[in-house]
């Protein structure tokens, strides 16, 4: 039976033992996804992507249902390092090499946007996450802490990036005393979060706004097309939430959750499905499915990839 990375080490809709689950400050319970409802658009996946979709989605008027199987921030949101960090994942001399001068510099760019965001979301919805500003870099030998003085002077001096400090060893002593660091950077423009209390203020500010938010509440299936054209009697549906547009925010899972009910139903994989191999154990009854619907729309909403939105269609969902 092939593995289900949604449920396969954690407890459906019970946040991981963690450091971060045990102060979390907004742990509020939503429903779970009942009655046959309506909204402009439907996001599966209550991460950061999805939450901040939500957000701005509502906030520019919209209606937006917003899905999760488990609840918000349960996933990567909820359970990471917490490292508002600069750039990319790659150093900024990788991406030169890598794609050119012009296009890393865009990625800065990028990097610096999504920092502002976040920093701006935390003040604007006034939300308790411990925002603490900088991060540190530091080697342990002579080698690794002049890579780092030169990074740090790149960044200065390519990029204008005027919050680097660089550290000397009685510097870093006194950041981190400990002998084993000798130097290194102090950025004073990333920062450290409590990530679950951030993902659950982000929930906040999108309910606030308008969003309407389900846990517990997986996506089991998206049929592209008309609304009518789901108006089958014969689907063991008993529920609907239907909206405009489906914005996957849950990329890996969603591919795993294209069953068809008739399949799920017997706990089989579908066979025009993609990649799940099977369903959440034990397989749910008939009665557990509820279902978001999506009529005809454009596959493309706020500069979104067009693989990662969807027009028309049904969103199956199981509570
Ligand atoms: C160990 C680790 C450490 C990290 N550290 C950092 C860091 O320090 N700094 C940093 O910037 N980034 C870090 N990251 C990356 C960061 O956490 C992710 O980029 C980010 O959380 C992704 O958010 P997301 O909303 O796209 O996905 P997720 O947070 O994974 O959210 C996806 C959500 O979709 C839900 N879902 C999935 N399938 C379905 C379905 N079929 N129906 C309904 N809901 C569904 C899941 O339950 C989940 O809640 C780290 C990641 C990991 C794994």
């Amino acid at each position: 039976m092939a593995l289900n990375l949604l449920y396969s080490n954690d407890r459906k809709g019970q946040y991981p033992a963690s450091w971060y689950n045990a102060t979390a400050t907004e742990q509020k319970p939503y429903d779970a996804l009942r009655g046959d409802i309506r909204a402009d658009v439907c996001i599966v996946g209550a991460g950061y992507t999805g939450l901040s979709a939500a957000l701005h989605l509502a906030e520019a008027g919209m209606e937006v249902a917003l899905l999760d199987a488990h609840r918000v921030g349960f996933g990567a949101s909820g359970r990471n390092g917490g490292q508002l960090g600069s750039g990319q994942r790659m150093d900024q001399e990788d991406l030169e090499s890598f794609m050119g001068e012009a296009e890393a510099l865009k990625l800065w760019r990028l990097g610096e946007e999504a920092k502002d965001l976040v920093k701006s979301l935390i003040a604007r919805h006034d939300i308790d996450c411990h925002l603490k500003p900088g991060v540190a870099w530091t080697g342990s030998s002579c080698s690794e802490v002049s890579h780092l003085h030169d990074y740090a002077r790149h960044l200065q001096d390519w990029y204008g990036y005027d919050q680097i400090e660089v550290l000397n060893d009685d510097a870093c002593l006194k950041l981190c005393p400990s002998p084993d660091y000798k130097g290194g950077f102090l950025d004073h423009g990333a920062g450290h979060l409590h990530p679950l209390n951030y993902a659950l203020g982000l929930a906040r500010a999108a309910e606030a706004a308008g969003a309407k938010i389900y846990e517990q509440s997986e996506a089991l299936e998206i049929t592209e097309g008309a609304e009518d054209e789901h108006e089958d009697p014969q689907q063991p549906y008993g529920q609907a939430a239907r909206s405009e547009k489906v914005r996957l925010a849950s990329e890996p899972a969603v591919e795993t959750t294209r069953v068809h009910p008739s399949d799920a139903a017997r706990g089989e994989p579908s066979s025009g499905g993609t990649s799940r191999g099977s369903i959440p154990e034990p397989p749910r009854s008939l009665g557990e499915r509820t279902r978001a619907k999506v009529s005809p729309a454009p596959s493309q909403a706020l500069g979104q990839p067009v693989d990662a939105v969807r027009g028309a269609g049904v969103a199956t969902v199981s509570f």
